[in-house]
């Protein structure tokens, strides 16, 4: 693709070879026993990738919204788990920080964040609010020189690994501009980690609640401005979508993959099962939508980099992707048959992880509602 630089194209290449070494073998294991692969992110932090898109004077890898999709799908087509974690700590929690934070915060956490020695997050959705986190009712109230902090947040990826999350929190009146973000660690007072969700997939990604109990904040850890969340949240969205679409991509080429590779094994009436046309369709859709995919991602990737406004086509790239890797893993099950539905083979945890990106960052609905909202606009 034309976006591409030599320096992205060794990143994939650095990401590949990392992600077929310390991701692929372990993948099964960490679905099994919903599990995080430690020992992986661990090494991401020498690899250079968990600030991907900030400087390297904090430690990052000073790349821009293509590199780091491109690590999204290399990791994502290994273990599509072990992306979504490493999305929540470089996208949802470094690259937050780097954009929003001031001098002093980012000097305090971003090292330590993109050498591996904390682990980050986010914390937006709430047992009554996801789509509708405007309506958010964790509440922040400031007293002397802290903010306390109460209320629930739920679906945190890393949460129960995390060292440090940024936490969205009702500082002023309902609605968009009563929202600001904080940096909360893990051993501040009055936090803790909750329940624990058994999921469908993404079950190498431990997904928890987490609970501020009148949590006691730093006033020095406001990200940003007071009241500003929103806003904060808004700019960082574009780059948070594009990015997990660039997990969509891994796990269809993923599915592509397995497809081939069975396709051409597996015997049946003494011939490949590749050389019957209906079989040929299965892969030959799925390899197109991952081109028509990989074609949409990367360019609003590559626009996003050189600072153009893609909320449209940035819902229509996630939209496309996720429905494109869902029907890539479901037409993988088909084509290995009987063992396509067994846990012996990937397939199935292929379309499981799949279905995850119909939902987070926005679900399919909202991302339609974006594209239509925007279509709307330009229009009038
Ligand atoms: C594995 C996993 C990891 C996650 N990680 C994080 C994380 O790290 N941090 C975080 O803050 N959140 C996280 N989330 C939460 C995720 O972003 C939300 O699940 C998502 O935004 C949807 O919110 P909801 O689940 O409350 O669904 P709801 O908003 O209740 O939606 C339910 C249904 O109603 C539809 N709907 C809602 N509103 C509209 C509308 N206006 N128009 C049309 N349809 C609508 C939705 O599309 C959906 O089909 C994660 C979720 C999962 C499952």
């Amino acid at each position: 693709m034309s976006c591409f630089t030599e320096e992205h194209d060794l990143l994939r290449e650095t990401c590949r070879s990392f992600a077929e070494k310390e991701l692929k073998p372990f993948a099964q294991k960490h679905d099994e026993d919903e599990s995080f692969n430690h020992n992986a992110f661990k090494k991401m932090g020498p690899l250079g990738v968990l600030g991907i898109t900030i400087p390297e004077s904090f430690g990052g890898g000073g790349s821009d919204a293509v590199g780091a999709t491109i690590v999204m799908e290399e990791f994502g087509r290994c273990c599509a788990s072990s992306a979504l974690s490493y999305l929540a700590h470089s996208i949802l929690c470094v690259n937050n920080i780097y954009v929003n934070g001031s001098e002093e915060q980012k000097r305090i956490y971003l090292p330590k964040l993109c050498s591996g020695e904390s682990v980050g997050g986010m914390a937006m959705t709430e047992p009554a609010h996801g789509s509708d986190m405007i309506f958010m009712e964790t509440r922040a109230e400031k007293r002397g020189d802290r903010y306390f902090l109460t209320g629930t947040k739920t679906f945190i990826t890393n949460g129960a690994q995390g060292d440090l999350f940024v936490v969205y929190a009702r500082t002023g009146d309902a609605g968009a501009k009563g929202i600001s973000a904080f940096i909360v660690e893990k051993g501040f007072k009055g936090f803790s980690v909750g329940k624990k969700l058994e999921k469908l997939g993404m079950r190498g990604s431990p997904t928890t609640e987490l609970v501020f109990n009148g949590c006691e904040v730093p006033a020095g850890n406001l990200l940003g401005k007071l009241n500003n969340g929103t806003a904060q949240m808004m700019k960082t969205l574009d780059i948070e979508r594009t990015t997990i679409a660039g997990i969509s991509l891994g796990i269809a080429r993923a599915a592509v993959e397995t497809m081939l590779w069975y396709g051409e094994e597996r015997r049946q009436f003494e011939r490949p099962i590749l050389d019957f046309q209906f079989v040929q369709k299965l892969l030959a859709d799925a390899e197109m939508e991952y081109q028509a995919a990989s074609s949409l991602v990367y360019n609003v990737a590559d626009r996003l980099s050189k600072g153009e406004r893609v909320t449209k086509d940035v819902a229509a790239a996630k939209l496309f992707a996720a429905e494109s890797a869902t029907r890539a893993g479901n037409s993988a099950i088909q084509v290995l048959g009987g063992y396509g539905y067994t846990r012996e083979y990937p397939a199935e945890r292929l379309l499981r992880d799949a279905k995850l990106m119909e939902i987070g960052a926005g679900t399919n609905e909202i991302m339609r509602h974006i594209i239509v909202r925007e279509l709307r606009k330009n229009a009038s």
